[in-house]
């Protein structure tokens, strides 16, 4: 792993504290990364609970106020909200401003962001390739990015300096960092994590839809798989709805691809074609395999049960 150089930062603001924003704080907390945070959500009882928890130095839910010289602000929040928080923002913003996100699509945002900031700030767009199913303040934790990938997405032309302070944000955090071009981000979490969880809402919608005997021994005998796939659609709504939103053409690319792997592996089911199906298993257990060893399966979550 890259050595953790510790960045410093007068004033942080983040927008947005829920499950990412509030795990950062606390990894600049930790680590003392920042003179002041301070933390900016819509609703008093997220403000009330990010206070009562010590994860920033001042809370406020009006955005202009939030980012009053700040030299950082990192935006947390779902995707749609990106284009109203960037024109709110833009014209409050100091000169020399680094303004970073965590979004979970990489393209739109930086359509969404760029329009309303001044020539004089730097956009570094961030992903980190760390989560779980859990929403707000609280389910947040300081080793969420241990070990994992933080994908950087700089636009052409951003200020190097800018984008080696967010990668030495990461690095403390305990992730290890890649710059992506924004559109391959998009294919490639495409295929990883938002087809994935297509699927898991689609499977547990349909069980959803099976008659009142058939579904209450789905979830009896949910260990046998569905159990997995429940947790992944367990996922918050909003920023779900909000990524295929804006990562459609990607999706459905994708999407496309699979439902011709599902219709080839359907026809092998009905014309009793074994080999086709053993051949596929075994080349996905290689695939697995690979996984392990490049160390990105997820260990069981605190949260999980
Ligand atoms: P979360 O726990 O639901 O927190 C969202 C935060 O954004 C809350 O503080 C909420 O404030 C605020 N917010 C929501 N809608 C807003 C709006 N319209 N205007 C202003 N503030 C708004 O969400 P999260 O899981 O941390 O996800 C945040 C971002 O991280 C998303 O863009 C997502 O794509 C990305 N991401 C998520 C994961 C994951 O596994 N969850 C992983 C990687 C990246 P209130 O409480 O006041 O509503």
């Amino acid at each position: 792993m890259a050595k953790r150089k510790k960045p410093h930062f007068k004033r942080v603001c983040l927008i947005g504290i829920g499950l990412i924003g509030s795990s950062l704080a606390r990894v600049m907390r930790r680590d003392g990364l920042a003179d002041h945070i301070v933390a900016c959500a819509r609703k008093a009882e997220t403000l009330e609970t990010v206070t009562r928890l010590g994860l920033a130095d001042s809370v406020t839910s009006d955005l202009v106020e939030a980012v009053a010289g700040a030299d950082l602000v990192i935006i947390c929040t779902p995707i749609g909200a990106y284009d109203a928080i960037g024109r709110a923002i833009g014209p409050a913003l100091s000169p020399g401003c680094i303004v970073s996100d965590v979004g979970s699509v990489k393209q739109a945002v930086i359509d969404a962001l760029s329009p309303h900031l001044p020539d004089n700030v730097h956009l570094v767009p961030g992903h980190p390739i760390a989560g779980t199913e859990h929403s707000g303040p609280e389910s947040g934790f300081e080793t969420l990015f241990e070990g994992r990938w933080a994908l950087l997405t700089p636009p052409a032309g951003t200020d190097r300096k800018a984008v080696e302070k967010i990668a030495d944000l990461w690095r403390s955090a305990g992730s290890r960092i890649e710059i992506m071009d924004p559109v391959h981000h998009d294919q490639v979490l495409a295929i990883t994590s938002h087809i994935p969880h297509l699927i898991a809402y689609t499977i547990v919608g349909t069980a959803t839809d099976l008659e009142d005997h058939l579904k209450s021994e789905v979830i009896k005998y949910s260990a046998g798989g569905f159990r997995d796939f429940t947790r992944i659609a367990a996922s918050d709504p909003v920023m779900w709805r909000d990524v295929f939103l804006n990562n459609r053409d990607a999706v459905l690319e994708m999407l496309g691809r699979f439902s011709e792997d599902l219709a080839k592996l359907q026809r092998a089911i009905r014309v009793g074609d074994g080999d086709a199906m053993e051949e596929l298993f075994t080349r996905t257990r290689e695939i697995r395999r690979g996984v392990v060893e490049a160390q990105q399966h997820v260990p069981p979550m605190p949260q999980d049960d």
